[in-house]
């Protein structure tokens, strides 16, 4: 099978697994000073729950499955998951979602695994403001696990950036420039009033077309088409070996190229990054229920998608639908 079709006609074959609430670091428009509560370990899935959901999910054609948080790297034994995952017969694609702070120390275990890829958010390359927008983290570290992670081949590396104005657009050409050297994919993503959402601010949020037209003050940008790119837009600047992507939350394609569902850590499936719609699988598996049941509520899940997530209107309305969950509970 590949990948069920919802009511709009898009192919759900991504699954992006949330492993854990916790983060080793606290950015600004992430979290709140003092951090969030973490769920109790007892409500956080095993690593045996989420494979079997995998497993479910790979029979209705899911491929693809990152690995996110909160900070997946903080949890134990990340690499087991990752190999059991590996294992899962139809699953093609595997990658994590990191900031990079415990890259190095695990780079040769996630590797060994069976890690495809690993994207690696970083907003500044300024380690003075870097340590002010993750409030404490140390850029050298992360820089040290983004080599490593090359030298293991985990290919294409994609760096994550959320340019934020008056505090690192400033960055947006350096971060296009790497591009040029290197074969990183650096993509930029539209700042979201999710999470510790006193933070967001229209005046602080860039829409990717302001960005694309400061990006084109270096060279033309010229697309390009990525296998299975999903939301993101891939560009390439003349001469570059890397490419440039954009994800555009609130603007342009990405509801219509949406592919995916998302699992909470602590088992609930969300259909849409932003609704506050949830299934329960953990309830379902922790009473005992068969596959067809797990199944039956993934293919709701993808029945109940919506066609977007309304956000168009940038403001209090939207800043409120999103109070509830902070990125860290959903997994960015
Ligand atoms: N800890 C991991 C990391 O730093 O990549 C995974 C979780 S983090 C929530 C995933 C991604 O979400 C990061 O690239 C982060 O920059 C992004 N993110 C978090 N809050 C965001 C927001 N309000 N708008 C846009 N991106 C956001």
């Amino acid at each position: 099978m590949t990948g069920l079709k919802d009511n709009f006609l898009r192919v759900i074959d991504y699954l992006r697994v949330s492993v854990t609430d916790r983060c080793n670091l606290r950015c600004l428009y992430c979290m709140p000073t003092d951090g969030v509560v973490p769920f109790e370990h007892k409500d956080i899935l095993t690593y045996e729950e989420i494979v079997r959901i995998v497993k479910i999910g790979a029979g209705l054609g899911v491929r693809k499955v990152r690995l996110t948080g909160g900070e997946p790297l903080t949890r134990k034994n990340i690499a087991f998951l990752i190999s059991s995952i590996k294992k899962v017969p139809g699953i093609e694609d595997l990658s994590l979602t990191t900031n990079g702070i415990l890259l190095e120390k695990y780079i040769a275990e996630i590797a060994a695994a069976g890690l495809n890829r690993v994207n690696v958010s970083i907003d500044s390359f300024n380690p003075v403001r870097y340590r002010e927008i993750t409030r404490g983290g140390d850029l050298d570290v992360v820089l040290r696990g983004l080599s490593a992670a090359e030298k293991a081949g985990l290919r294409p590396i994609k760096i994550n950036m959320v340019p934020i104005r008056g505090v690192n657009y400033d960055e947006v050409i350096d971060f296009a420039r790497l591009t040029l050297d290197s074969e990183y994919h650096v993509r930029f993503i539209e700042f979201m009033p999710s999470g510790h959402n006193d933070y967001w601010s229209p005046d602080k949020y860039i829409t990717t077309d302001e960005l694309r037209k400061k990006i084109e003050t270096i060279a033309p940008l010229t697309p390009v088409r990525m296998r299975r790119d999903g939301p993101s837009r891939y560009f390439r600047l003349k001469g570059a070996k890397g490419v440039i992507g954009f994800i555009s939350a609130l603007t342009h394609h990405f509801c219509r190229d949406c592919n995916r569902l998302r699992l909470t850590s602590d088992g609930k499936l969300r259909p849409c990054l932003f609704s506050e719609t949830e299934i329960d699988l953990r309830a379902a598996l922790r009473s005992g229920e068969p596959d067809s049941e797990i199944e039956r509520l993934l293919r709701l899940s993808i029945e109940i998608k919506p066609e977007g997530h309304n956000m168009a209107l940038i403001g209090p309305a939207a800043l409120d639908t999103n109070r509830r969950r902070p990125m860290s509970k959903i997994g960015g």
